[in-house]
């Protein structure tokens, strides 16, 4: 495995730091802290200049490991998906002025008055389809996140990853050089009697675009925000990046961290140097 004391390759997404301080600061700290790259959000980044953020994420030596995240896209009118999926072709063209490695799908839940699960996902894999290519041009390729199932009304009715590398076989087939894959997040993901299978399954079609750790928490006081640091919680979260590197991710590990009640409580400093220390101890 490979050894994440090694901070170059780990990223920190912008969230774990609790979206308190504007993008330019949050890029100074993670750079400071010595992290290989970064991953921003929609609301740090939309309607500023981009290209000016863009620059300065450079400049400071990061790399853009994912654009978060997707507009939902499950809707219960043509007009409304189609404005969906427009507002994330343009997150894509962000996302590629960033060169970010990849946009991060969040897909959406239930709309609002539905109870037709199963039309949710196919509108994901129908917007999956138009997005791909899209994110082809903009040089980004798509990463579907499946969420742990607890979220399937209103965050995700993709749940499984193997939902996720079915969807994307169903779009794209079987290619060299995929467009569409998967983000693996272990928070969502532990507890899936068949991860090691569809890791192995992800790696062998090339569809691990992005790896995000952080931990479960016993007992978990919300399923939102109360998300814990590595090796605080129940996740064996070296064994899951274990397989994804047999698998062949060699792309950085990327801690998310949602934690209104702790962590974000916290200077950007305090936790930017424990996650360092929990990269190389736990992760
Ligand atoms: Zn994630």
């Amino acid at each position: 495995m490979r050894d994440l004391s090694n901070r170059n390759l780990c990223a920190i997404n912008t969230a774990t730091l609790g979206f308190r301080a504007p993008i330019d600061d949050v890029v100074d700290a993670v750079a400071r802290a010595g992290f290989g790259a970064i991953a921003p959000w929609r609301r740090e980044v939309e309607g500023q200049d981009v290209a000016k953020i863009s620059r300065h994420i450079r400049d400071a030596g990061l790399a853009v490991t994912g654009y978060c995240r997707s507009t939902y896209i499950p809707a219960l009118t043509r007009l409304t998906f189609e404005q969906n999926v427009q507002a994330n072709r343009l997150a894509i063209t962000d996302a590629g002025a960033l060169g970010a490695y990849s946009f991060v799908m969040v897909v959406g839940g239930l709309p609002t008055g539905s109870k037709d699960i199963a039309a949710a996902r196919a509108q994901v894999q129908e917007a999956a389809g138009l997005l791909v290519e899209h994110g082809r041009q903009h040089g980004v390729r798509i990463a579907l996140e499946p969420l742990h199932p607890v979220y399937a009304a209103d965050r995700s009715c993709l749940s499984l990853l193997s939902q996720a590398l079915d969807m994307c076989e169903a779009v794209e087939g079987s290619s060299a050089d995929p467009w569409l894959g998967a983000c693996i997040d272990v928070y969502h993901v532990w507890w899936d009697p068949d991860l090691a299978g569809q890791i192995a399954r992800a790696g062998a079609t090339r569809r691990i675009f992005g790896f995000h750790v952080c931990d479960w928490l016993v007992p978990t006081a919300d399923v939102l925000n109360d998300r814990g640091m590595m090796g605080d919680g129940v996740i064996d979260v070296r064994g899951i990046r274990n397989m994804a590197e047999i698998g062949g991710y060699r792309g950085a590990v990327e801690v998310e961290i949602f934690s209104t009640k702790n962590w974000w409580k916290r200077s950007m400093e305090e936790t930017l140097q424990v996650c360092a220390e929990r990269f190389a101890s736990v992760s």
